[in-house]
């Protein structure tokens, strides 16, 4: 049961090496002082298996902060068993996990502090934070949140890697090392289909850690690690006694989910994204976090930075590792042989200028490097890439076969139509707003015309503000499709994003627009206007938002609303209708109703065929005109589109609470 006496001012849900550099932190900035402090753990932390190392300078505060606890310190380093490259004013710091443990636990025996050995399974924000574990439920003022963070699974292959290591602390026979070189990478052994390589700490002329890592899709395989890391240490440094062995794992993910994160429940470690993803090495960047958010305390704003500039290093690095995995070895080999060691270690800090970070890819395999630009462009922009098909082809068409081009585009935006346009709007009863059970019966479909009455009430009653209502809420829709897709936390900003497209498309087709607005008995546009201008600050606008979401298919998407200045409004809009929000639409469904395309092709063919039949009617009932005819065509999608976009509406806020 819950009691007054669980309300704490901080909880720390976790008790590792995050936990513990901002335990230390701010302790060291008195923030600890006459706080109730619950530590909620399920381990007991009593073994010491994990080395935290990390190089830095003397007179870093990270050397002040850590000095009695640092118990191997190596002044040089060396690669592949070649010269020993002294690394001064750095040096490469070993810290165990156990040391940090206790002298945190120190630390904590000056404060109120309770320790809970619990698993946590909630944290929800109410008036106050709420922790469930499977005994209890604790109130906090914040909680700092070092769970490992539950990875959606299938993760993409090629941008998420495993590194893995099988490791020996050994005692040689002959005393054979030298205690100030360490050894970061000797890639002197088999690759496996992966990038492998030794990494050997000595701790004494006889004595050191040696571990086999392995960065690769798939995890190190123990035996074969076992047998290949026993004959290097023979064949390099003789006979030798097994005192203990390690073993590791850390993801080099760049698909780290996102963890809930507000001004009383932070995320720290590995859930703050802080192992850097090329490396995994993450002391540091905790350290610095730590320090950042002790400075924060009692402040509405948390912020983390992070560069976009190392993060899309990190990307293609894990890239060429996880797709041309035999290309790790030679780009490592020559990273450490025309580089200096103080700028790799600075690079890796994220500290190095782009300048010099250009000089170094103009080293390396810069081949390797731009195909990997390439093929991850490729990757992220397909959506959108696919848009600009139809566009080429119609710019082509319109040179080669001027009197074809528009026949032929129209013609693929009908087979794009019955293929995903149409069949998106049919699985609206799917989404549950207007069928409880899900199914086309009486209800839906009574539910469903009255909504489209009400809309067509509108445009008998005004088409002015009927036109008006259909453009804001598929501005609405749009947005709300495409911010799924972008990963993008804000309907605001979807529907600032739909808004800014229909600117940019009628802004840019003025005298098109007027034409419809005429059959629709809509007042025209005045002619007048800065219509070209308007047109400009649009895309600016999208270029601008889209920068700041750092969304490359935004970028994209704004890219074709400027090409389609000089295409047909009708087509622009068709093209954008079709092969993106249709198809997007399709895909969102088609994932969370965990069903095939053609299943859904099928549910969705009665309305193909409906929609068949209603377009050769209205087009063999000329008498009215065609003017007329496209009039009642397009009141009747505004129509069917509202009680579409309620109903995808809806399917999108379940999908948020995964209530799907
Ligand atoms: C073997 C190894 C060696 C490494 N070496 C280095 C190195 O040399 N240098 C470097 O910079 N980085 C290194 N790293 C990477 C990084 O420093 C560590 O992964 C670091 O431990 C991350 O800190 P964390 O607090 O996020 O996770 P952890 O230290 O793993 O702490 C998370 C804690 O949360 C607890 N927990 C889990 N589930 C729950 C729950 N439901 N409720 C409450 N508590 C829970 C866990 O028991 C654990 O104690 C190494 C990592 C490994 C695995």
């Amino acid at each position: 049961m819950k009691t007054a006496q669980h309300v704490y001012d901080v909880v720390f849900s976790g008790f590792g090496a995050s936990s513990c550099i901002l335990i230390n932190e701010l302790h060291k900035k008195n923030e600890l002082r006459n706080k109730r402090i619950l530590i909620i753990e399920p381990s007991e932390k009593k073994t010491n298996d994990k080395t935290f190392c990390f190089w830095a300078k003397p007179s870093d505060d990270i050397i002040e902060d850590y000095k009695e606890i640092i118990t191997h310190s190596w002044s040089k380093v060396m690669i592949n068993q070649k010269k020993k490259r002294e690394i001064n004013p750095l040096k490469y710091h070993h810290i165990s996990c156990e040391g940090l443990y206790n002298k945190t636990r120190k630390i904590l025996k000056q404060y109120d502090v309770t320790m809970s050995r619990e698993k946590v399974a909630q944290i929800e924000e109410k008036n106050l934070v709420l922790i469930t574990t499977s005994k209890t439920t604790y109130e906090a003022h914040m909680v700092f949140d070092s769970r490992p963070p539950k990875i959606k699974m299938p993760l993409s292959e090629k941008q998420n890697i495993w590194q893995s290591f099988t490791g020996y602390k050994v005692k040689l026979k002959d005393a054979v090392l030298d205690e100030n070189t360490c050894t970061l990478m000797d890639f002197n052994v088999n690759q496996d289909g992966g990038t492998q390589f030794v990494y050997i700490l000595p701790y004494s002329n006889s004595e050191a850690l040696f571990e086999l890592t392995r960065f690769g899709k798939e995890k190190i395989n123990t035996e074969a690690a076992q047998r290949d890391l026993k004959n290097y240490i023979h064949r390099n440094y003789g006979s030798f006694n097994i005192a203990e062995v390690e073993r590791g794992v850390i993801p080099m993910f760049m698909d780290m989910p996102k963890c809930q994160q507000s001004k009383r429940i932070i995320p720290i470690g590995t859930r703050a994204h802080m192992v850097k993803p090329s490396t995994g090495y993450a002391f540091k960047n905790m350290y610095k976090h730590a320090q950042t958010l002790s400075a924060q305390v009692g402040q509405s704003i948390l912020k983390q930075k992070s560069s976009s500039r190392f993060k899309f290093y990190d990307r293609l690095l894990i890239y060429i590792l996880a797709v041309w995995p035999q290309m790790g070895k030679p780009i490592f080999n020559r990273l450490f042989s025309s580089q200096s060691l103080s700028y790799i270690l600075r690079f890796l800090d994220e500290n190095s200028s782009l300048k010099d970070d250009m000089g170094m890819f103009s080293k390396l395999q810069i081949g390797t490097f731009l195909k990997a630009v390439l093929y991850l462009f490729i990757e992220k922009s397909k959506p959108q890439l696919i848009l600009f098909a139809p566009l080429m082809l119609y710019g082509l068409l319109h040179f080669i076969l001027p009197e074809y081009a528009e026949l032929s585009i129209y013609a693929l935006i009908a087979i794009g139509l019955f293929l995903v346009g149409i069949p998106h709007g049919a699985m609206d009863h799917k989404t549950g707003l207007f069928s409880d059970n899900k199914k086309i019966n009486l209800s839906f479909i009574f539910k469903y015309l009255s909504v489209m009455s009400m809309a067509y009430l509108v445009w008998l009653i005004s088409p002015t503000v009927a036109l008006v209502t259909f453009i804001i809420y598929s501005a609405w829709h749009f947005g709300e499709t495409d911010i799924q897709e972008w990963k993008i936390n804000s309907r605001f900003v979807g529907f600032l994003w739909g808004l800014l497209m229909f600117s940019a498309l009628f802004f840019s087709h003025v005298s098109e627009l007027n034409v419809i607005l005429k059959t629709l008995n809509v007042q025209a546009l005045p002619s007048e206007l800065p219509w070209l201008g308007l047109f400009i600050w649009s895309l600016i606008v999208s270029f601008i938002l889209a920068r700041l979401h750092r969304s490359l298919p935004w970028v994209l998407l704004t890219c074709f609303l400027a090409l389609s200045y000089w295409m047909p409004l009708v087509m622009s809009f068709a093209i954008y209708f079709v092969f993106h929000h249709s198809w997007s639409g399709w895909k969102h469904l088609r994932t969370s109703f965990k069903e095939s395309n053609w299943s859904l092709f099928k549910t969705a063919l009665p309305f193909n065929l409906g929609a068949f039949v209603l377009f050769v009617v209205l087009f063999l009932n000329s008498g009215m005109g065609w003017d007329y005819n496209i009039a009642q065509i397009f009141i009747f999608i505004s129509c069917i589109s509202l009680p579409h976009i309620l109903s995808m509406s809806y399917f999108y806020k379940k999908l948020k609470t995964k209530r799907v």
